[in-house]
């Protein structure tokens, strides 16, 4: 276990908790990820990933216990900031979530659209990006004409295109094979290169292993483990 504090933490979470009824989801969380970290969220079913997710993201607020990300102290927030947070951290989830009626491109654009972002500056990001996943040459393609790893590269360069500070991605390879799963691993690997600090939740055993960073594993709400070269062992 880390005895430490990390000074410079881009994500603070201190003793945090949330409970639902007298179901205990998190149970005085203690974590503190350092700029640039790519880290490994493991546990089993139910052991509290997505309640962890969902707090850092303030789709929900915590029973007790502190939050500071990017500087933002959670305590202080008001709804009208959440857009803001939601700009320093990008998602993604298993079922990839894009808009079946929208192109590549247009689902790319749609990110910075809502954002107020000027056309030409739409038009002159998005097809860096969707070189950046790998997709140059896809952009008037629809979802459902994409493979499954095609489409988490979509909702991939969408998480990212506003550049965020940290991208959270919530078993992005729950709904691939293992030869998509492992291009999505190096997607978020080149991504962690460039800077942004990655958190990733999985079920994939030989990824955590092959992987060597660091590993966080869950269990019943708890962190029961944090090592810096760690290994699936829920
Ligand atoms: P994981 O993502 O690791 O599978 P979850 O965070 O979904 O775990 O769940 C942690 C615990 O909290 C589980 O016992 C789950 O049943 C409970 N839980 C999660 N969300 C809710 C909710 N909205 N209402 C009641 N209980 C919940």
């Amino acid at each position: 276990m880390r005895a430490y504090v990390r000074i410079n933490s881009v994500i603070l979470l201190d003793r945090l908790s949330k409970s639902y009824g007298p179901s205990t989801a998190l149970a005085r969380v203690n974590l503190h990820i350092h700029p640039k970290e790519f880290v490994t969220v493991v546990g089993h079913s139910g052991a509290g990933k997505s309640t962890l997710i969902r707090l850092m993201i303030r789709e929900e607020e915590p029973t007790s216990g502190k939050i500071i990300i990017g500087g933002i102290d959670y305590d202080n927030l008001k709804k009208r900031d959440v857009p803001q947070l939601r700009r320093k951290i990008g998602v993604v989830f298993q079922d990839f979530k894009l808009l079946p009626n929208r192109n590549i491109y247009e689902n790319v654009a749609f990110a910075l659209e809502i954002t107020g972002t000027r056309p030409s500056v739409i038009q002159h990001t998005v097809p860096k990006v969707l070189q950046l996943v790998g997709l140059a040459g896809k952009e008037k393609n629809f979802p459902q004409e994409l493979s499954g790893g095609e489409r988490q590269r979509v909702a991939i360069a969408r998480a990212v295109v506003r550049q965020p500070k940290i991208l959270i991605a919530d078993e992005p390879t729950g709904n691939l094979d293992p030869k998509h799963s492992w291009d999505i691993i190096e997607l978020l690997l080149k991504i962690n290169r460039y800077g942004t600090t990655v958190i990733l939740t999985t079920h994939n055993r030989d990824i955590v292993n092959a992987l060597q960073r660091r590993v966080v594993t869950l269990r019943n709400g708890r962190v029961v483990k944090d090592e810096e070269r760690g290994s699936y062992d829920v």
